[in-house]
């Protein structure tokens, strides 16, 4: 299927092909229809299976259809999301998808001056992505007007209950024209879920697809646990033991990646590194000689990963962590894709323990550990800080920072989580 059957206009059609996207994925090639339909919809979708752009898609096109009556210029889009992050990822698509299209949006989240936002209130904003804390304190404030709400989406629902945000969800809800659109996206469906989407919803058309990146089914994850130093020997070894062959390797950095694509074809490898620093003519090269099986190892940052969609890729390499949980979630989605079985092994030194617990709350499940022989972090390193992607003291051997303490070991027991709630990762809202 193309995007082009699903009733998208030109403009979001260039801005899709632009980013990069030749197929819907299942959750936007069911959903899509639905909500341009004007109903509403119930959709069981986590993140990394494409949802973002499975309601921002179609609610661009309405909005570009039915255009603002002249001269009165209220909220139109509500999207109401648990973290920051989100907020940020959500409005950002919304500029991308709408790059071509004269829809104006705006992020309202907590944690920063409130001031910025009331000023940008006074000018045209159609779609509105906000965290729900600090939307009610613009409410309380008057500065923000939601009676021209058309359409309403809760993404992330789940995790908004987890997160305490179920009453202040009902006082924007009463604050919004009953003659609405209402689109809630969700992971899980507890009874709270259930008893949300029942009043919130009328006659919504239901759209689930599978779990296809948390703790999925089809990919198997590890984590193993080695020095920081000697990262890119056990890698070395893991691929060659292992007989790996399109290796997916994400490192935080550009100069990381390179570093450890030359590193891994002098150990005779075939290896490349894809970053925005490269050509289009290179990253083209590298990923059909990737694909095509001829190169074993691409090396990437989150960013350049973000154009690779290869069917049955079979192993994803975290050679960092990296520093938001939620990107895990999506590079370890590039394996394990359509059913098959994917592998997703990460490389945790001490400096990620902290990264590591916010993948497993996030993910709520306890990644396997295992050690490699010979591959023993020695428990005399202590941890150092992660700062812009890098540690900060690497390779300024002397300079140890007294007094500060390695972060709690990685524990050696593996299997799942108990489903009990548990804090998530990101930053609340307010
Ligand atoms: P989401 O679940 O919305 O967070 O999206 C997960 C990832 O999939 C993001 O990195 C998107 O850029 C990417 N993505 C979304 N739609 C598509 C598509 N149709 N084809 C390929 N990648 C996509």
């Amino acid at each position: 299927m193309s995007f082009a059957t699903l009733g998208l206009s030109e403009e979001i059609l260039r801005a899709i092909s632009e980013r990069g996207y030749t197929e819907p994925t299942p959750i936007q090639a069911q959903a899509i229809p639905v909500v341009l339909s004007g109903r509403d919809l119930l959709a069981g979708a986590q993140t990394g299976t494409g949802k973002t752009a499975g309601f921002t898609l179609p609610i661009l096109q309405r909005l570009s259809v039915a255009k603002n009556a002249p001269g009165k210029a209220p909220i139109r889009v509500l999207v109401l999301v648990p973290t920051r992050e989100l907020a940020a990822q959500v409005e950002e698509s919304v500029r991308e998808y709408g790059k071509y299209l004269k829809v104006s949006s705006m992020t309202m989240i907590g944690g920063v001056n409130i001031n910025p936002q009331i000023t940008r209130l006074k000018g045209r904003v159609d779609i509105l992505v906000a965290t729900p804390g600090r939307l009610l304190d613009h409410v309380q404030q008057k500065t923000v007007m939601l009676s021209g709400v058309e359409i309403l989406v809760l993404d992330e629902a789940d995790r908004m209950l987890d997160m305490g945000f179920i009453r202040d969800i009902r006082k924007i809800l009463a604050l919004l024209p009953k003659q609405r659109q209402n689109l809630l996206f969700s992971a899980t469906f507890s009874d709270e879920i259930k008893t949300l989407a029942d009043g919130l919803l009328d006659n919504p058309a239901l759209v689930e697809v599978s779990r296809r990146n948390t703790t999925a089914e089809f990919i198997t994850q590890k984590i193993y646990p080695v020095d920081r130093e000697r990262k890119k020997d056990l890698l070395a070894k893991l691929i060659k033991e292992n007989n790996w062959f399109q290796v997916l390797v994400f490192t935080r950095t550009k100069h990381g990646a390179n570093n450890l694509a030359e590193y891994l074809t002098k150990q005779e490898i075939p290896s490349l590194a894809i970053h925005g620093n490269k050509s289009q003519a290179a990253r083209t090269r590298a990923l059909s000689e990737f694909k095509s099986g001829k190169l074993q190892v691409l090396c990437a940052t989150d960013i350049a990963a973000r154009g690779i969609d290869i069917i049955e890729l079979p192993h994803v390499v975290n050679f960092e962590l990296p520093n938001v949980a939620e990107d895990y979630v999506h590079r370890i989605g590039r394996t394990g894709r359509a059913g098959n079985e994917g592998e997703a092994s990460s490389l945790v030194c001490v400096d990620e323990h902290k990264l590591l617990k916010s993948i497993e709350r996030l993910t709520r499940f306890e990644i396997p550990v295992v050690q490699t022989p010979g591959f023993e972090p020695d428990p005399r390193i202590k941890a150092e800080p992660i700062v812009n992607g890098q540690n900060r003291d690497r390779g300024a051997k002397s300079q140890k920072r007294r007094g500060q303490s390695s972060q709690p070991a990685v524990r050696q027991g593996a299997g799942r989580n108990a489903a009990q709630p548990v804090p998530r990762a990101g930053g609340r809202g307010r």
